[in-house]
């Protein structure tokens, strides 16, 4: 078992080779999703937990949908086959919501659990931000966080599966879909209560880290490993950190634990666990962000915003790079801008010309770590700016809010090329946003090695935040490359992204389970 950098097009393992089952590669939109889980899930219902909700309560009978492309994928296929969502409260309005479909779709119940202020800040700003995203991001330095947090998150944990398992008793899902760092341990608690469960499935959205080998594994590590046994698949973005997962279940329980490349055995107190750690490289609807980027509204909206910023044609006359990140410190702010101002050393006739547009909403602030990062990431853009502005002109432009994506999508497109440097990312969607929204065009996207998409991709012009030097270096060349080369990389990008879009994503992490629970019940399901 040899963790792979390498890039993989196709996981071997992954269910989109399971024998027998519904195709998957040929799915493109919404309506092959549905018609795939039609055939998979006959007419049970998907229940789905997360942490955030995938809707904002606006007010009696409005909603709307935050951005986040993944939760409104799900979003789309519960409103269209029915279903559950529970997940915790982050705005107004009632505890149960049911949320619309368009008209003839049944739209789905939405659980939003209040948990109260101190339990939620020990659960998500205190373990979940705390001490899970610094770990598993390579960041041992900004974690934080006390015994109390631990004892915080295992109890909002609780206190979801305790809902889930409540909500087994008005209804019989087809499985349950619990999602990311927040809410590992729902499924132990779910396998405690003894009850008859369906199948548990699990995706784990960030990066998995080499196992720790000075100190040991931390005992809390154990512990979220232990309860990631408890699903019946647990998927990652990439082989990479799939493998390093296996790695950590070995570390711990050594020969108790084996693999066959499809199946993980672990022999447990209660008997042996047996559970299928998949690779799902998640991905967006590629089709959607061309269409917002070509739209001549968009288009126009984009161009204007570009004019009130001050990167029009006539004050940036080489126009702008663009990134779009949560303020966080796993996305490279600093190293990025260390690269700027690398990319103007090496050629200095972009002064006064090229300029950096960074989309940068902040995110997490109750978390101390990133209130200091915010800080240092604006203090070391406003130093460019003050060394290197010229007239009306300046190196460094930020918006601090969040921009919808049908205006991102145009300034993905009008942009001179786009900057991802992250230096852990258990995938980045921005990468893949900026190549659907490019639709073949020619500015060239520069990715961070240590993303997913990197890892999952070919042909992609890799940078690494750890030499910003090189990495200016290869931004340069990247910017006087002939066009039409980097037009043919793009298309060949997009191709890749069409047939690797989210809803085969979605697909592929649910059909092993799904075909599991109808042959244990000797049941195939048949289209509704
Ligand atoms: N995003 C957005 N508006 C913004 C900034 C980001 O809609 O102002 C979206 C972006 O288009 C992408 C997502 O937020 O779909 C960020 O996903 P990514 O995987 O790049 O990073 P994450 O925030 O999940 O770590």
């Amino acid at each position: 078992m040899t963790p792979s950098s390498l890039a993989l097009l196709d996981d071997p393992h992954s269910a989109d080779n399971l024998s027998g089952s519904p195709d998957i590669a040929g799915l493109r939109g919404p309506e092959d999703l549905v018609r795939f889980y039609r055939e998979a899930a006959g007419t049970a219902p998907l229940l789905v937990v997360t942490n955030r909700e995938p809707v904002v309560w606006k007010g009696e009978g409005c909603l709307s949908l935050p951005p986040g492309g993944v939760s409104q994928t799900i979003h789309r296929l519960l409103s269209r086959t029915g279903g559950r969502w529970i997940a915790l409260r982050d705005s107004g309005g009632p505890d149960g919501l049911r949320v619309p479909g368009d008209e003839g779709d049944p739209g789905y119940r939405l659980d939003r659990m209040e948990i109260p202020p101190a339990l939620m800040e020990g659960h998500y700003a205190g373990f979940s931000n705390g001490v899970l995203w610094p770990f598993f991001h390579d960041e041992p330095s900004r974690i934080s966080g006390s015994v109390e947090d631990l004892v915080a998150y295992r109890e909002v944990n609780r206190r979801v599966a305790a809902r889930v398992l409540e909500s087994l008793r008005e209804s019989s899902p087809s499985l349950v879909w619990v999602h990311d760092y927040q809410m590992a341990l729902v499924g132990r608690e779910m396998r405690r209560s003894g009850s008859a469960l369906p199948p548990l499935a699990f995706f784990w959205h960030i990066p998995w880290v080499e196992t720790p080998v000075s100190g040991g594994i931390p005992r809390w590590l154990g512990e979220i490993v232990t309860g990631l046994l408890s699903y019946d698949q647990v998927g990652f973005q990439t082989e990479l950190y799939r493998d390093r997962f296996l790695e950590t279940v070995f570390a711990l329980f050594g020969s108790r634990a084996s693999w066959d490349g499809e199946t993980l055995s672990v022999a447990m107190e209660g008997g042996i666990r047996r559970i299928h750690p998949g690779v799902f490289p998640i991905s967006i609807d590629p089709d959607h962000f061309r269409m917002m980027a070509r739209d001549p509204a968009n288009t126009l909206r984009a161009r204007l915003f570009l004019s009130d910023l001050g990167l029009d044609e006539k004050r940036a006359p080489g126009g702008y790079l663009i990134s779009v990140d949560r303020l966080d410190y796993s996305k490279g702010f600093l190293e990025r801008l260390d690269m700027l101002e690398a990319l103007y050393a090496l050629d200095p006739s972009r002064l006064g010309r090229l300029s950096l547009l960074q989309v940068a909403p902040s995110t997490r602030l109750s978390v101390d770590a990133y209130r200091r990062y915010a800080e240092a990431a604006e203090s070391r853009a406003a130093e460019l700016n003050r060394r290197y502005a010229k007239g009306d002109w300046r190196p460094v432009v930020t918006v601090s809010r969040s921009l919808d994506p049908s205006l991102l999508a145009p300034l993905y497109n009008l942009s001179r090329g786009c900057l991802v440097t992250a230096t852990r990312d258990g995938m980045n969607l921005v990468a893949k946003e900026f190549l659907a929204s490019q639709d073949g065009g020619g500015s060239p996207l520069f990715v961070s090695r240590h993303t997913g998409t990197a890892m999952t991709m070919e042909g992609l012009s890799l940078v690494d935040p750890a030499d910003p030097a090189l990495s200016a270096r290869m931004i340069h060349e990247g910017l006087i490359l002939d066009p039409r080369r980097v037009e043919k990389k793009n298309r060949e990008a997009l191709a890749f992204l069409r047939e690797h879009n989210v809803y085969r994503w979605m697909a592929s992490n649910l059909v092993r389970p799904l075909l599991s629970a109808s042959s244990r019940s000797g049941t195939l399901a048949r289209p509704a």
